[in-house]
């Protein structure tokens, strides 16, 4: 009789012994399996409680950086967005206004800038590419969502927190750059 694959198996048709009737021998030796198991190390974490270490080449979500002052690195001059392949950052410059010093720290800044991270493929180059070190990608989850439009990431998602107002949270978005 022709066949189909060549995996095809000839059903077994003989009459059942006892044993395999009481189900038994396939219950033991299920149950000697699930034994073996319970004594193995876990291939599964209980995330999020518990995480992985990342690579030391891992790159996460972006981050907006500022300097020591707190004023924004971002200078709007675009190199970022052109090095993308993925062309998912955009942006708009703003001339810095008198009395605005404390915020940003050139004449010219990022007044909107945007990241669209279902268009992102996480390679680095924007951060190869910025001269001001404005932008980086950390050792965050981009976090999962429910609409496309959550996923376009605005300066308030990307700039990292103020160095002297929330310290901690500075620190913790430097990551590993606090160190170097
Ligand atoms: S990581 Fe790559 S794809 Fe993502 S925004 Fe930067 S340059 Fe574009
Ligand atoms: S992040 Fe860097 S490269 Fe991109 S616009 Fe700002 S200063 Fe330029």
């Amino acid at each position: 009789m022709p066949t189909l694959t060549s995996r095809a198996k000839q059903v077994d048709r003989r009459p059942m012994s006892l044993a395999e009737k009481l189900y038994l021998p396939a219950i033991f030796k299920g149950m000697a399996i699930t034994m073996i198991h319970v004594f193995k190390k876990k291939a599964t974490i209980n995330y999020p409680e518990q995480k992985r270490p990342f690579s030391p080449v891992f790159r996460g979500l972006h981050i907006l950086n500022r300097d020591e002052e707190g004023r924004e690195r971002c200078t709007a001059c675009g190199l970022c967005a052109v090095a993308c392949p993925a062309e998912a950052i955009t942006m708009e410059g703003a001339e810095r206004q008198p009395g605005e010093e404390h915020l940003y720290r050139e004449e010219k800044y990022a007044a909107k800038y945007e990241i669209n991270m279902l268009r992102c493929i996480f390679c680095g180059l924007c951060e190869e590419a910025c001269p001001k070190d404005a932008i980086y990608l950390s050792e965050t989850f981009a976090p999962s969502n429910f609409n496309r439009a959550s996923f376009i990431y605005g300066k308030e998602e990307l700039r990292i927190p103020h160095p002297k107002e929330d310290p901690e949270g500075y620190k913790k978005a430097l990551g590993n750059r606090a160190k170097k």
